[in-house]
């Protein structure tokens, strides 16, 4: 593992002090590499405070172009920049903030042509992506790569969180095995639902690089933040998965009822942008 500089052992001390954390967990942090994909309202956020903690490698995806509607948002992001690429603003906001952070941008989407090399060259992945097509190709590269994965997604006022860790927990095809029709654009968003969401994605990614408390392995966290309702569900899964399975038939009746909330929740959560 890297050692730290004393600019570093100064700039992290008050979580570096934290109980079970400590100085082993920040050089963990310091020799990782993290791909956050769709860096927007959520992948953006999440970069932030990955930054901030000290992780040492960050990998920033996002095709596209800033519009004026993402600035209620996308607070890596300035006036100034709308019509240009986010991901590169985001690596300069980024490197203001801690210069220590190696940034890299990527301004593309996940496609079957990078998402090999791009997982490859990680330790983790957070899924921010605004599409189950890039979802769906980052969760089938982390489980090909045995790379755990972040998933967040959200809807509205909604939203939901798990980490993956492929052959100990449910995948993405696991949880949703059928796609609903979440490739659109117009759901409303709130910055500060977005926010929310973003910051319990980079404490998930935190927590699995360093071991400090419990991940939500095999735990879906549903979020209604219209009434600030959370919940923690059992995620299914499904040994018959066409990407992850063992193709093994029984299947406890007790896990049955998991199955049908986790895919009834699939009805009305849909990836942030
Ligand atoms: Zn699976």
């Amino acid at each position: 593992m890297l050692n730290l500089t004393p600019t570093e052992l100064e700039r992290y001390q008050r979580q570096i002090m934290l109980p079970g954390f400590g100085l082993a967990a920040q050089q963990r942090l310091k020799s990782a590499t993290v791909l956050v994909t769709g860096v927007g309202g959520l992948g953006g956020t999440a970069a932030l405070y990955l930054a901030v903690a000290g992780v040492g490698r960050l990998i920033l995806l996002r095709g596209g172009e800033l519009r004026l509607d993402d600035m209620n948002r996308q607070i890596l992001m300035t006036h100034d920049w709308v019509g240009q690429p986010r991901v590169i603003k985001a690596k300069e906001t980024l490197e203001q903030i801690n210069p220590d952070v190696q940034i890299e941008a990527v301004c593309d989407y996940v496609t079957p042509d990078n998402v090999d090399a791009l997982v490859q060259s990680a330790d983790i992945a957070l899924d921010c992506a605004h599409n189950f097509g890039e979802r769906d190709l980052l969760n089938a590269a982390c489980v090909r790569w045995g790379k755990p994965m972040v998933e967040a997604a959200m809807n509205d006022m909604e939203a939901y969180l798990t980490t993956i860790i492929p052959g100990q927990t449910p995948c993405l095809t696991c949880l949703f095995p059928e796609k609903p029709d979440w490739d659109k654009r117009g759901f409303g968003v709130l910055g500060a639902v977005s926010g929310t969401l973003a910051c319990l994605t980079a404490l998930e990614a935190i927590k699995v690089l360093t071991g400090l408390g419990q991940p939500l392995l095999g735990q879906l966290l549903t979020m209604d933040l219209g009434r600030m309702d959370f919940a923690k569900r059992r995620a299914y899964h499904d040994p018959d998965c066409l990407v992850c399975g063992v193709r093994s038939t029984d299947r406890p009746p007790a896990m049955q009822h998991s199955l049908t909330v986790v895919r009834n929740l699939s009805a009305t959560l849909s990836p942030v942008l």
